[in-house]
């Protein structure tokens, strides 16, 4: 079980079950959010049990992006045909015991970084 919260602390959560697929996402609307990489696992929908209100921002038709709306976090990434959440690796408190299984949309990183470790890329 992970346990995480925003910066301000409104907005909690946690996980049951063993989340899976530790990845890095370079897109840009990842990007744009997070201020650059951002990083998650995901779980069950029923697995993530989220205390506070979430501020969904709808980036696009196929999925929503939730949020703190007092002090901007970005913390879970939803598809809407998908029963499963992600959340966000540095909103965990704590160590998460997970390793990064990939680096996803990797055409779309900025160009002042290089991915120097042996993890997976997708472009
Ligand atoms: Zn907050």
């Amino acid at each position: 079980m992970l346990k995480g919260s925003c910066l301000c602390g409104d907005i909690t959560f946690q996980t049951d079950g063993a989340p899976q697929g530790a990845s890095m996402c370079h897109c840009s609307q990842c990007r744009k959010q997070s201020g650059g990489i951002w990083s998650s696992a995901y779980v069950a929908e029923t697995d993530l049990t989220i205390s506070g209100d979430v501020l969904w921002y709808e980036a696009s038709q196929s999925a929503k992006r939730g949020s703190c709306p007092r002090c901007g976090s970005y913390l879970f990434w939803k598809a809407h045909d998908e029963d499963i959440i992600s959340f966000a690796l540095g909103a965990v408190d704590g160590p998460t015991g997970l390793e990064l299984t990939k680096h996803i949309f990797v055409r779309n990183k900025g160009d002042y970084y290089t991915i120097a470790d042996d993890v997976p890329q997708r472009d």
